[in-house]
C-alpha cells in the first residue's frame, strides 16, 4: 500500500542544510496500524508531508496504493486521508456545515454526501455535537471531527500526525480506540513521540531518529531484541564469600554485582545469558547450599529499552 525507498529531504540552503529525512525506506500493507515512534525533530512530520503530497523530495521514491508521489499527486491524495498536527478547522463553521464542506473539497458526488456525512459522524462519535460550531468543541471531539474530515472520501489510508498530542488521558484513550477500529479496515499510519502509544495501538512500529529508521518490527519482536540478557535481583542470606564464589562457577552468570549487605542479607544484581530461566536457576542454587532466599525479582527488558537505546536521549 505504501512502499517508500530511499527518501531524502533537507531544508535550509544548500551550503548549510538540515536533513530532515536521510534515506528512509520502508513498506506498510493493508490491515496494519503502523506507529512513526521517535522524538521531536526525528522527521516524522517531514516523511509524512511528503507521503502526502504536501512536500517534495530531495532524491528516492515513494507509491501509495501503486501511485508515484511526486508525479501523480491527483491519484494518491483520493487514497489518502491525512490529519496534520494541528488539524486546520474554522472555529466559526458548524460541524455539520464543515463536514457538507469537506465533501465539496474532495469533490464527492451529490448523490454520496449524505451517506458519507453520516458515516464519518456514527465513526467518529460525533453525533453529540453535530449541532454545534467548532469553536465550542473540546479538544478531544475536534480532533474527532479532525479524523472525520480525513475519513470523509473514504480513503483505504489514514495518516495521522500525532492525533492525540494535547489531549487529556480520557480522550486519549477514546481517540486510541478510534484509530484502533479504523486500523481494522484501512491502513493507518500515524506518529508519535510517546512510547506506550504504540504498544497500546499499534500492529508494527518504525522508530525514527536524526531522519533514519533505526528499528521497524511488531512491539513484541523490538523488545525481544532488547533481550540480550536478564537482569535478576537476589538477596541471600548465607555465607558471602561462599556464595559468591558459587556465583563465579555459574555458566549463565555473565556478571554479578554486590549491591548491599544488611543484617545478614546480602543482595546481588545478577547478569545471566538469554533464556536460561536464571531466577529458577538461581533459586536451586540456594536451596542447594542450604541457604535462605529473601529476595528473588527478574527484569525483562522492554520497548522503552529499546526506544532509548536507539534515540537520543536529550531530545525525547
Ligand atoms: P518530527 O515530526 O519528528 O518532530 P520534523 O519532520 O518536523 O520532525 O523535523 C525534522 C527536522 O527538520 C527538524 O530538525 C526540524 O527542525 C527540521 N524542519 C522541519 N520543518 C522545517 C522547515 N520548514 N524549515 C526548516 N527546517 C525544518
Amino acid at each position: 500500500m505504501i512502499e517508500v525507498k530511499e527518501l531524502t529531504k533537507s531544508y535550509g540552503p544548500s551550503y548549510a542544510p538540515t536533513v530532515a529525512v536521510n534515506k528512509v525506506s520502508f513498506q506498510a500493507h493493508a490491515g496494519e496500524v503502523l506507529g512513526f515512534l521517535g522524538p521531536n525533530g526525528a522527521g516524522k512530520t517531514t516523511t509524512m508531508r511528503i507521503l502526502t503530497c504536501y512536500l517534495s523530495a530531495d532524491s528516492g521514491s515513494a507509491t501509495v496504493a501503486g501511485y508515484d508521489v511526486f508525479e501523480e499527486s491527483i491519484e494518491v491524495r483520493k487514497r489518502i486521508g491525512y490529519l496534520p498536527e494541528s488539524a486546520p478547522l474554522y472555529t466559526d463553521m458548524g460541524v455539520l456545515e464543515y463536514l457538507n464542506f469537506m465533501t465539496q473539497v474532495r469533490q464527492l458526488p451529490k448523490s454520496e454526501r449524505k451517506e458519507r456525512i453520516r458515516s464519518v459522524i456514527d465513526t467518529c462519535g460525533l453525533e453529540a455535537v453535530i449541532q454545534k460550531d467548532i469553536g465550542e468543541l473540546s479538544k478531544g471531539y475536534r480532533q474527532r471531527l479532525g479524523l472525520a474530515q480525513s475519513l470523509i472520501h473514504d480513503p483505504p489510508i489514514l495518516i495521522l500526525d500525532e492525533p492525540t498530542s494535547g489531549l487529556d488521558p480520557n480522550q486519549i484513550i477514546e481517540i486510541r480506540n478510534l484509530i484502533r477500529d479504523i486500523g481494522q479496515e484501512k491502513l493507518v499510519l500515524f506518529s508519535t513521540h510517546i512510547l506506550s502509544e504504540v504498544s497500546a495501538t499499534c500492529s508494527r512500529v518504525l522508530i525514527i531518529n536524526n531522519g533514519a529508521i533505526v528499528a521497524n518490527g511488531t512491539p513484541e519482536e523490538l523488545a525481544s531484541q532488547a533481550k540480550g540478557e536478564e537482569v535478576v535481583h537476589i538477596a541471600i542470606r548465607g555465607p558471602q564469600e561462599a556464595v559468591e564464589a558459587r556465583f563465579d562457577e555459574l555458566d549463565f552468570v555473565s556478571q554479578w554485582t554486590h549491591v548491599e549487605t544488611t543484617d545478614d542479607i546480602v543482595g546481588y544484581q545478577i547478569n545471566a545469558t538469554q533464556e536460561s530461566n536464571a531466577a529458577e536457576a538461581l533459586f536451586h542454587v540456594v536451596v542447594q547450599n542450604g541457604w535462605s532466599l529473601t529476595e528473588l525479582r527478574q527484569e525483562s527488558a522492554d520497548l522503552e529499552d529499546v526506544f532509548l537505546n536507539l534515540t537520543d536521549k536529550e531530545q525525547t
